[in-house]
C-alpha cells in the first residue's frame, strides 16, 4: 500500500518536533546520503521551460529505494495567489517498483534546502560567522533564517528585499526568537556590509545581479540559492571568479546555476568531496568562498526517507488507494468485470 503525506501531515510532524529538530535531521540525513554519494543512480533533473517558469522532475535512486521530486519555479505565481515554488515526490522500492510514499514537498523544499546551506556553510564558512546577509525575503526565506540561527549560531541578519511586504512579513516571523537580532537594511550593498555569510533567495526570471564584486568582503562566504535555472541567475560573474565555488551535482549546476555563466573549464568542487576529505573546503580566513546551490534530488531523497520515518513514529499518513490490490495479479481485470456486469444487466 502508498502511504500519503499531506500538508497537514508535515506541519504535524514539525509541531510534535519543533522547527529547529527538524532541521537538524534534515542536516543529519542529508550529509549521510552525501558521504555514500557513490551508491546514487544520479542524473541531472528534467525540466521544461516556459516564459512563465519551470516544471522539473528529480529523480534518483540507490540499490534498495527510488525517487523522484515533481517541483516548479513561477517567479510571478505571487499575482495568481500561488508560491512561486510548489512540489511533491515519491518514494518507490527499487525491488519491486511499488511506491511506497506519495508526500508533500513544498514545506518540505523549503526546510531541506535550509538545511543543506547550513551543510555547506559548515563545511566552508569560517566558524565564528555569527552575521547574515539575507537577500530575498519570500516563502523560503524564514526557514534559511532559522536555519542559520539554530544550526549555525548566527545572530544577527541583515535583511533587504524589493518588497517591503516580503520583509515586513519575514520580521513578524521572526520576532521573538531568543538571541536573534534583525535589522531592516535599504539595499542591498548596506545588507552585505559587516555579513560573514551572504544567502541570496530572490526568484526573477532574469540574470540579475543581486551581489556584485564591489560588495564582497574577504572571508565570505555565500550561500546563492534563488539562481537555479537557465537565465536566472542572482551574482556577477565577477564574484564566481572573485570565489572558490562548491556545487551540489556538477552536470546540473553548470546548467542551471550561477555557474551557467562561467566557460564549461571553470573549476569548482561538488560538496560530496569536502565532506569525503577528498577535496579541500574554504583555503584561508579571507578566501571568498560560494556554494551554488541548485537543489539536487539527493537532498529530497533523504527529506522523504526523513518524513516517512517522523510520520510514522507519531502515527501519520494514511493508506492511498493508488496502485490496484488484486487477490490474483494477472487479473487486473477483475476490478473492471463486476461494473461491466452490472452495465450489461441494467
Ligand atoms: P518567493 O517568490 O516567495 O520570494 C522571492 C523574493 O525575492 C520576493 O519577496 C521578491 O520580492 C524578492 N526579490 C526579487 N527580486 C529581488 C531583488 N532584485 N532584490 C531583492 N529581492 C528581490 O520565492 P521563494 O520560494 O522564496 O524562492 C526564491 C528563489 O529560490 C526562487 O528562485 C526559487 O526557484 C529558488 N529556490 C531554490 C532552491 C534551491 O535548492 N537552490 C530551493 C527552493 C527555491
Amino acid at each position: 500500500m502508498t502511504t500519503l503525506l499531506t500538508t497537514h501531515d508535515i506541519t504535524r510532524i514539525v509541531a510534535a518536533h519543533g522547527l529547529p529538530q527538524v532541521l537538524r535531521r534534515l542536516e543529519e540525513a542529508i550529509t549521510a546520503d552525501f558521504r555514500r554519494w557513490a551508491d546514487f543512480d544520479k542524473v541531472a533533473r528534467v525540466a521544461s521551460h516556459s516564459k512563465a517558469g519551470v516544471i522539473e522532475l528529480m529523480p534518483v535512486a540507490d540499490a534498495q529505494q527510488y525517487s523522484f521530486k515533481y517541483v516548479n519555479g513561477h517567479p510571478g505565481n505571487g499575482l495568481q495567489g500561488l508560491p512561486t515554488v510548489m512540489a511533491f515526490g515519491v518514494l518507490a522500492d527499487v525491488a519491486t517498483g511499488l511506491p511506497t510514499l506519495l508526500s508533500e514537498l513544498t514545506i518540505t523544499t523549503a526546510m531541506r534546502t535550509a538545511a543543506t546551506s547550513v551543510m555547506a556553510a559548515r563545511l566552508l564558512a569560517r566558524p565564528a560567522s555569527r552575521t547574515m546577509a539575507l537577500i530575498g525575503n519570500g516563502a523560503q526565506s524564514e526557514f534559511q533564517a532559522l536555519a542559520f540561527h539554530h544550526l549555525l549560531g548566527v545572530k544577527r541578519l541583515q535583511l533587504f528585499d524589493t518588497d517591503r511586504s516580503a520583509t515586513a512579513k519575514l520580521m513578524r516571523h521572526l520576532q521573538g526568537v531568543p538571541g536573534l537580532e534583525v535589522q531592516v537594511c535599504a539595499n542591498t550593498a548596506d545588507a552585505l556590509r559587516g555579513a560573514d555569510i551572504v544567502t541570496t533567495v530572490t526568484a526573477d526570471k532574469c540574470n540579475a545581479v543581486i551581489v556584485s564584486a564591489d560588495m564582497l568582503a574577504p572571508g565570505m562566504h555565500l550561500n546563492a540559492v534563488g539562481g537555479d535555472c537557465p537565465g536566472k541567475t542572482e551574482l556577477e560573474a565577477a564574484v564566481l571568479r572573485a570565489a572558490q565555488v562548491f556545487v551540489e551535482y556538477e552536470p546540473q549546476t553548470r546548467v542551471e546555476g550561477e555557474l551557467q555563466q562561467m566557460p564549461a573549464d571553470f573549476e569548482v568542487t561538488e560538496l560530496w568531496r569536502v565532506l569525503h576529505g577528498q577535496a579541500a573546503g574554504r583555503r584561508d580566513d579571507a578566501a571568498i568562498t560560494l556554494f551554488d546551490s541548485v537543489g539536487f534530488a539527493l537532498e529530497d531523497f533523504s527529506a522523504l526517507r526523513l518524513m516517512a520515518e517522523l510520520a510514522q513514529g507519531l502515527g501519520l499518513g494514511r493508506p492511498l488507494d493508488l496502485i490496484p490490490e488484486l487477490s490474483d495479479p494477472r487479473d487486473l481485470f477483475s476490478l473492471l468485470a463486476p461494473l461491466a456486469q452490472q452495465r450489461r444487466a441494467a
